[in-house]
């Protein structure tokens, strides 16, 4: 990546004290990825629940500090979005920098979106969550901050039962962009940017597609959540989150990753040629709003794909709204404030290397 990109100061004190002395340690692992271990602790003096993610400052032989220092930063700067995970306090060791994050008892939507029909979301529960994903990522977006890693393990719940509130989660592959300049380098080693990893299973509405989902080997997963433009090294921008806001709709709403195919070469090539199933089938039960929603966000030319507000003011979110005269006003004038502090955001692009 551009280390212009990377954001190298941070406001957040690192404690240098032993962890330790002020958490005591889960025994409950949260989560683990390739080089970050999450668990829940508990704060001694106030007895409060934490998560807790110990990253290793050395991966691969190199010193990766500078990228930890920045996914600080960006939760630093997020700090009054509701919608993104708090940051507590920061500790730090030779080897491995702890981030104490406010805990999401609710876990991934990950669960839900592969659970059975009667423990999945309801259209009318996504079109809540997909609200508040996008509040969350136009806080991004307005302040030149891309996450390039939303997927429904990075997506959790304050609750989920009752079905709690949106936390986004792991700014590890998240960049600043520069608004001014476009600059024309290749981004490299994608090999983990935004892949999905896991099978789903179900959904909203899907039996048919539950079987092709169940059917579907292991090998092929990777990358399927990745951007047309990710996948062909093309600019990395705002729309990039946009495309992943499309995928997510779809995952939620049918149980199903729209461009899973049986290799990962078909995979890729379902991407490249945005080949979706809209059919009937899939989107049983589901309306038609919520189709064109994703058809919004599902375009191969990121210039195209629908920004953050405007996806906040289409139909199919007001669809729940509607009869709330007061709250539409509310959120009009919430829209048109949205819209103008955040003109700027389709010519932010970002090009890493
Ligand atoms: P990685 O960079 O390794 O993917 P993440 O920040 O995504 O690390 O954390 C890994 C997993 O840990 C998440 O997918 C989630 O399941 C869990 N997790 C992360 N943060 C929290 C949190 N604040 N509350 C509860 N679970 C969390
Ligand atoms: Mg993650």
């Amino acid at each position: 990546m551009d280390p212009r990109s990377l954001i190298s100061h941070t406001q957040t004190l690192l404690r240098t004290e032993p962890f330790s002395d002020h958490y005591r340690l889960g025994v409950k692992e949260l989560g683990r990825g390739k080089f970050a271990v999450v668990r829940r602790c508990v704060e001694l003096i106030t007895g409060k629940e934490y998560a807790a993610k110990f990253l290793r400052k050395r991966r691969k032989g190199e010193d990766c500090r500078t990228d930890i220092v920045n996914e600080i930063a960006i939760l630093e700067m997020a700090h009054f979005s509701p919608y993104v995970v708090d940051l507590h306090e920061v500790y730090e060791t030779s080897s491995e920098m702890v981030l104490v994050m406010e805990y999401a008892a609710g876990g991934e939507i990950f669960n839900q979106c592969v659970a059975d029909q009667d423990e999945a979301f309801t259209e009318k529960d996504v079109i809540r969550l997909i609200d508040q994903i996008l509040q969350g990522i136009l806080y991004l977006h307005r302040n030149n901050v891309v996450h390039l890693d939303l997927k429904p393990q990075n997506i959790l719940l304050t609750s989920c039962n009752p079905l709690g509130d949106i936390r986004i989660v792991d700014f590890g592959l998240s960049r600043q962009v520069d608004r001014i300049k476009e600059v024309r380098e290749i981004l490299g080693t994608p090999e983990y940017v935004g892949a999905w990893k896991h099978k789903l299973k179900a959904g909203v509405s899907c039996d048919r597609r539950r079987k092709h989902c169940v059917q579907s080997g292991s090998k092929n997963r990777q990358g399927r959540g990745k951007s047309p433009e990710v996948l062909n090294y093309e600019p990395i921008s705002t729309a990039t989150d946009m495309w992943s806001v499309g995928v997510l709709t779809y995952v939620m709403l049918t149980g199903e990753s729209p461009f899973l195919g049986d290799t990962k070469q078909e995979t890729f090539l379902n991407i490249s040629q945005v080949n979706v199933d809209y059919s009937q089938e899939v989107f049983a039960g589901i309306s038609e709003q919520a189709v064109d929603f994703i058809k919004s966000l599902l375009l191969k030319n990121p210039r195209e794909r629908a920004r953050a507000e405007q996806c906040l003011k289409h139909p199919w979110l007001s669809s729940l709204t509607e009869p709330e005269p007061l709250k539409d006003d509310k959120a009009l004038k919430k829209n048109e404030g949205d819209l103008k502090a955040s003109d700027n955001t389709e010519e932010i692009v970002l090009l890493a290397s």
